[in-house]
């Protein structure tokens, strides 16, 4: 009998921020395919006996292909197991989810998707910044600043076009994102932040302005995973700072760690 594929959002890090029925689902699984960014901690809710498969990128070696990783999902399933496919934050957010849905279709294997937590709208939060508010933001654009799915242009043609910005793979390539954007008619003076690692024990981010922003983010050694949110939303973020803490006020840049609660677990592997 054939078995199926579900492809599970892990959410943005922190091992709590995966949803109740992507839990079931690894509690059912006979095989996990999971990635680099998926929470380790989260693999121990899988049966012991699950087989892990890991299909990240790893030092010293290549990473599997998204057709070997479509392969080994669709071969699998077809042998009867179910197979969770875990992905950092949702699957269907440049997470290359659709194909992976695509293969199990076209091969005739059962596929379910649960959605999990973007790290799109999750590291913003996490760093106090609320990507819509009344009366400054009423829209904002999701985009990748990698250039690897789209280039500049692309990031041109949306760089005025909402409020606020948020721009995934952003870490690499910030100063050209930046100039990008200012190029395309986005101010110079507009506020940015950049959030490392959102929600885990790790979380650091840096705030300043499109112009700031990179020299910032290169003296705090930001690096990847890392979100960029641009637009006057990111100073919610600054009032909040101030207001908790008045001897923070307003002292760009600011580099704010993630004060580690008692229900912070966070990533126990390294980038
Ligand atoms: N499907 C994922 C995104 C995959 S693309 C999701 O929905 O979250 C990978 C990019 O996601 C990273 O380059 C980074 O921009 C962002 N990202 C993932 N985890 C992150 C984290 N914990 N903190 C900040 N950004 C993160």
């Amino acid at each position: 009998m054939t078995g199926r594929v579900i492809l599970v959002g892990a959410g943005p890090g922190d091992p709590d921020l995966l949803t109740l029925r992507g839990a079931r689902a690894l509690s059912e699984a006979d095989v996990v395919v999971f990635d680099r960014l998926a929470a380790p901690a989260l693999l121990e809710l899988a049966p012991a006996s699950a087989e892990r498969i890991y299909a990240g990128k790893e030092p010293g070696r290549a990473p599997m292909s998204q057709e070997a990783i479509s392969a080994v999902l669709v071969e699998r399933a077809l042998l009867g197991r179910t197979v969770v496919r875990l992905k950092g934050g949702d699957p269907f957010v440049f997470g290359r989810g659709g194909e992976e849905l695509l293969a199990c279709v076209e091969a005739g294997v059962p596929v379910d998707v649960v959605p999990g937590v973007s790290s799109a709208f999750a590291a913003p939060a996490a760093a106090g910044i609320p990507v819509t508010h009344r009366d400054v933001a009423r829209s904002v654009a999701v985009v990748t600043a990698s250039s690897a799915h789209g280039d500049a242009t692309d990031l041109s043609l949306v760089a005025t076009a909402t409020d606020t910005l948020v721009l995934l793979m952003a870490a690499g390539r910030l100063e050209e994102t930046c100039a990008t954007l200012v190029a395309a008619g986005r101010p110079a003076d507009t506020p940015a932040a950049i959030v490392q690692w959102a929600t885990t024990d790790d979380q650091r981010s840096v705030s300043g302005t499109l112009s700031s922003l990179p020299a910032y983010a290169r003296g705090a050694s930001v690096g990847p995973p890392a979100t960029l949110v641009v637009g006057d939303v990111v100073r919610v973020a600054e009032a909040v700072a101030t207001a908790v803490d008045p001897a923070n006020a307003p002292s760009i840049p600011t580099t704010t760690a993630r004060a580690a609660g008692p229900g912070s677990r966070g990533r126990a592997a390294s980038a």
